[in-house]
């Protein structure tokens, strides 16, 4: 038995009008302080109070969100009793306005208690509406959930399937003055979802379309959000294409290079899109090397017009156009360039195997490392060849 499920998606060019279509007393904006500078909360905020609701706003959450903050917004939220929660902003936003969700409607739950299994009872007290303000993380089309444990320099790949949120709301505006380099950090998540999504070991018929098309729009458009950032085509192509990433490895899994990636970004902080992107490219290598037939990289290749003659020659395609993309949006190809120290890296090694081979990304890869296996996609990533 499986499911697939999907918020209702509003999009493109003045989306953000439909919050005034909302129905509901009070809302709680979850956010963080730099869309609070930007102006974009307030307008998010008019918006509501367009709409006849009392508005309180979080706006402390910080990028890779901690369990404290979780707390803190849920305790929030408790005092307020928000009908809607509306999340505006990154991956960290929305996947910190999901936990405090669960936590609101659940104050007998941990944060690390947050699990795939049990039933979670929510919208008894609330609704949640995510409006990404980058393209990449497609957390507003899924129900997972990362937290960090601060204290134990951890990433945690958290979730339910209740946590989806109610709606999505892509408006473009907001993603024209993404920076350059999160707007490449950012697009290289959205490609390794549709990757992942498409090869994990749960890839399934509902799911597979999406990747692939989110695959297609990546490569097509985010060497031209990246260097033109007004573009208004490509921001809005980029948007979608995070958004059906997000519904397609949300509805099957990722893989390998997020449970490297997570492992990279709770000890050293690299910021996830950069460093599952990186990976992207090593996992593939790898996974095409494990058992005959379990790869799907031939099918990838075709959709996307990559010659080649076999699975091999299929992976190599592949993880070459994956590596020329990132350099023309001047991504780090190797751990080295993304500035960490040999030194630090063997320091930390032994964490990053354990974290990573405990990710549960990594178990619905198609080859799990084993041994030595893990060390040496460490030393590849970081020496850029095997
Ligand atoms: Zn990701």
């Amino acid at each position: 038995m499986w499911f697939f499920n999907s918020p209702e998606i509003v999009f493109g060019e003045e989306s953000l009008s439909y919050l005034e279509q909302l129905t509901g007393k009070r809302a709680c904006l979850v956010t963080d302080p730099h869309l609070v500078q930007l102006g974009y909360a307030a307008h998010v905020q008019q918006r509501l109070e367009a709409a006849g609701f009392a508005v309180a706003c979080f706006d402390q959450v910080e990028s890779d969100p901690s369990t404290e903050t979780a707390l803190a917004g849920a305790a929030m939220m408790r005092e307020f009793a928000p009908d809607w929660i509306v999340a505006l902003g990154g991956g960290s936003v929305l996947d910190a306005a999901k936990a405090m969700w669960i936590l609101y409607e659940r104050p007998d739950m941990t944060p690390e208690a947050i699990n795939p299994i049990e039933k979670m009872g929510l919208r008894r007290k609330a609704r949640l509406a995510a409006i990404p303000t980058t393209s990449g993380t497609g957390s507003e089309a899924t129900w997972a959930v990362v937290l960090t444990n601060t204290a134990e320099r951890r990433k945690m790949g958290l979730g339910n399937r209740e946590a989806l949120p109610d709606l999505a709301i892509l408006d473009p505006s907001l993603v024209m003055k993404l920076p350059p380099r999160q707007t490449a950090d950012t697009g290289l998540d959205a490609l390794t979802h549709a990757v992942e999504g498409f090869t994990s070991q749960w890839h399934n018929d509902f799911t597979d379309g999406l990747c692939l098309k989110a695959a297609q729009l990546v490569f097509q458009y985010l060497p031209r959000a990246y260097s033109e950032g007004s573009d208004a085509e490509a921001r809005q192509r980029m948007q979608n294409a995070a958004a059906i990433a997000g519904l397609g490895f949300g509805n099957s899994m990722a893989a390998l290079a997020h449970g490297l990636g997570h492992a990279l970004g709770g000890v050293f902080h690299v910021p996830h899109g950069r460093a599952v992107g990186l990976a992207l490219p090593y996992t593939i290598e790898y996974c095409a090397q494990g058992e005959a037939g379990s790869t799907r990289y031939g099918e990838l290749a075709r959709f996307l017009d990559l010659p080649h003659a076999s699975e091999e020659e299929a992976a190599a395609a592949l993880a070459a156009a994956v590596r020329h993309l990132e350099r023309q949006v001047d991504q780090p190809l190797t751990l080295q360039a993304c500035g960490i120290l040999q030194a630090d890296l063997e320091r930390e090694m032994s964490l990053l195997i354990e974290n990573a081979g405990n990710d549960t990304q990594t178990v619905t890869s198609t080859r799990i490392p084993e041994g030595d296996e893990m060390r040496g996609l460490f030393e590849a990533m970081y020496a850029g060849h095997w």
